[in-house]
């Protein structure tokens, strides 16, 4: 029994872009998630990609095709996939392949109906003719079940391609979205928090592609805190791709700050400042956006007149996926991506160790810039920015068969 994937991508993510290269790119990231795994063989056709395990024997195409299906649920601009069967473009081939084929799932069912789709229009059978015959074949081979054309438990698909015909009875919601790679390069800020890696998530589904940036003020924050950061990064790859990460030394200047600035703006004027330091990182590395994972309101440093102080700094645009998203959502999409339980490990955040007792809920940006120019930062932004490390995090599967980033 040979089995493929259908990847579908949905009609709509293809309106204004470039078909050609939407599909390219698309290709390319699925390539690139599954060549660890083993060989597969791709082709595409009819907004559909189809992609076939390479191995000797139907139980190693079946265990490729089982590795494969976490890793292409994570791929954006999929919109649907599924595990098809292979057949002749032949309906007595199509028969007697489907009722083993659906062994597994019909006999549990207990409502069905057949879907044909004929891209092939040259197919002797019409396609209600393919439904109503398949249908009392199956009816026949599993008694239990009855026909609901409204609403069936299962629908058993079967379509009739350029070169063959497919039978598929699951089909499995994709991750959406469109590409990475489609829509630039943005430079995320990212704390140890919830936030962040689900504002990364979300213009990476956007078609991104995400560089990942941390602050972090030694030895007021830790090496433990850290390497949260870093897990973080490595929960994200699977589905951003491969990813660069930054990692600002940050203590002198919020030591100077401390030393020198009205308290009740520290919170605002460090937002400014790693907002200036990350748009130099931006530019050196082709990023044409910063992320946060800023919401409004959250907190003292997310109402409107503290963001519009920190976007005053910005050349770049500032991107906000979470700005309108309640806690309660944002903690649904952490524990989908699998970053929330790693998010709440309770290490500092530079953030949380200065953290000021009064801050100002409403500054405005005469203070805050007056707070500022008192205090030169250039050279120490020189500094942070010169001693900045980076590390890249690309998918890569260990000795122990487990796909991982190191
Ligand atoms: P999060 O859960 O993302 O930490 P938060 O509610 O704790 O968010 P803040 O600490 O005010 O909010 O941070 C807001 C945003 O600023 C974060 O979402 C992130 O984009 C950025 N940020 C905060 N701390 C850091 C840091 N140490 N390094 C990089 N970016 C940071
Ligand atoms: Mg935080």
């Amino acid at each position: 029994m040979r089995e493929i994937f259908l990847l579908k991508y949905g009609e709509l993510a293809l309106k204004g872009l470039n078909r050609n290269s939407f599909e390219d790119v698309l290709l390319r990231n699925i390539r690139h998630r599954l060549k660890h795994i083993g060989n597969f063989e791709y082709a595409k056709g009819q907004s559909t990609i189809y992609i076939t395990p390479c191995a000797d024997t139907d139980e190693a195409c079946a265990a490729l095709i089982d590795a494969a299906m976490p890793r292409l649920q994570k791929v954006f601009g999929v919109a649907a996939l599924c595990r098809a069967l292979v057949c002749e473009k032949d309906f007595t081939d199509i028969a007697a392949r489907a009722i083993p084929y659906l062994q597994e799932v019909l006999p549990y069912a207990k409502t069905f109906k057949v879907e044909a789709k004929r891209a092939d229009k040259a197919f002797p059978m019409k396609s209600p003719q393919i439904c109503a015959e398949l249908g009392g074949i199956l009816l026949e081979a599993f008694p239990s079940l009855t026909v609901d054309v409204h609403d069936p438990e299962i629908t058993v698909t079967v379509e009739i391609r350029d070169t063959n015909a497919y039978i598929h009875a699951a089909k499995l919601k994709g991750a959406g979205g469109l590409p990475v790679g489609t829509a630039g390069n943005g430079l995320l800020l990212l704390s140890g928090g919830i936030d962040s890696p689900v504002a990364a998530w979300m213009m990476a589904k956007r078609g991104m592609r995400i560089t990942a940036c941390h602050f972090e003020s030694p030895p007021y924050t830790s090496e433990r805190a850290r390497m949260k950061v870093e897990t973080l990064v490595e929960k994200l790859a699977p589905w951003c791709g491969s990813m660069a990460f930054f990692c600002v030394p940050f203590t002198e200047i919020q030591e100077v700050l401390r030393r020198e600035c009205p308290e009740e703006y520290f919170t605002i004027l460090m937002r400014r400042l790693m907002m200036e330091i990350a748009q130099r990182i931006a530019q050196q590395n082709d990023c044409e956006a910063i992320i946060t994972g800023e919401s409004l309101g959250q907190v003292a440093s997310q109402t409107l007149q503290a963001i519009h102080c920190t976007d005053a700094v910005s050349k770049l645009p500032v991107l906000r996926p979470l700005i309108g998203m309640d806690k309660t959502e944002i903690i649904d999409i952490a524990r989908h991506i699998d970053t929330f339980e790693t998010s709440i490990l309770p290490y500092e955040d530079c953030c949380t160790v200065f953290t000021p007792r009064h801050p100002k809920l409403r500054p405005r940006l005469e203070d805050v810039e007056a707070a500022q120019n008192a205090v030169d930062f250039s050279a120490l932004i020189d500094e942070a920015v010169k001693h900045t490390t980076k590390k890249i995090f690309a998918m890569r599967v260990a000795e122990n068969g487990e796909e991982c980033t190191k």
